[in-house]
């Protein structure tokens, strides 16, 4: 493919990498999709609703069973993708992911903004102390005091944390090679941060779905098979 053979050369000259990824990164660590058929929305009623603030102050119980059933993989590992990305960032670039699973960290990368934050990263509401998974996954209740614990992740009605829309703005502003792999980048405000590139930066998109936006190359396949073919060269 032409396409992939002009991705490897640009990937060579770049000085300032930016990947934006999504969870078509994650699904090949058996982490789902959230909006493909088989993901976690499909049987949902309403999963904007079962994510939102509003559920999580008024139903704190659906909300926990939730993300509990749902949405957390403890045992999920890195995969190939998320290794390639955390090489190359360490070397010359930053990643601006959308996913909340972890797993970039995992993956070594020293480079991260988690633009909707970490499942992980644990707090309870009432005292504000830091509380570890493996307590959280046996009750949303903090023993010390009964206040409920809650993943500090962007849920919708919340506002994405203005640090990592700053430093993901001056990211963009910097980068002379963009890669957006693995999202069909309809999550707003994360889609936005597109108009902030340097305008002579070329923008890649590495997705099994086509994107439609102007100036973009598009690779329609999946994520892993073109990062086999990127580990190759880097
Ligand atoms: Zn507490």
């Amino acid at each position: 493919m032409a396409e992939i053979k002009s991705l490897l050369t640009d990937l060579k000259r770049a000085q300032h990498l930016v990947f934006l990824t999504g969870a078509g990164v994650s699904t090949h660590s058996g982490i789902p999709d959230y909006r493909s058929k088989a993901g976690l929305y499909a049987d949902q009623v309403d999963p904007e609703y079962l994510l939102s603030h509003d559920n999580l102050v008024d139903h704190p119980e659906a909300f926990y069973r939730f993300v509990q059933t749902r949405m957390y993989y403890p045992d999920a590992k890195p995969n190939l993708i998320h290794t390639e990305i955390a090489k190359l960032c360490n070397q010359r670039g930053q990643l601006i992911t959308q996913n909340v699973d972890g797993l970039d960290l995992k993956a070594g990368n020293q480079h991260v903004i988690e633009f909707h934050g970490n499942l992980y990263d644990l707090y309870c509401q009432k005292c504000g102390q830091q509380i570890p998974y493996t307590d959280y996954a046996k009750s949303d209740r903090h023993q010390a005091d009964q206040g409920i614990i809650r993943p500090r992740i962007v849920l919708y009605g919340e506002q994405i944390e203005p640090e990592h829309l700053t430093r993901s703005v001056a990211a963009m502003q910097s980068a002379d090679l963009i890669l957006i792999v693995g999202t069909s980048f309809r999550v707003y405000p994360f889609a936005q941060l597109l108009q902030y590139r340097n305008s002579h930066a070329k923008i890649y998109v590495i997705n099994n779905e086509k994107i439609d936006a102007p100036g973009i190359e598009m690779i329609q396949d999946d994520a892993l098979t073109i990062f086999k073919k990127i580990s190759e060269v880097f």
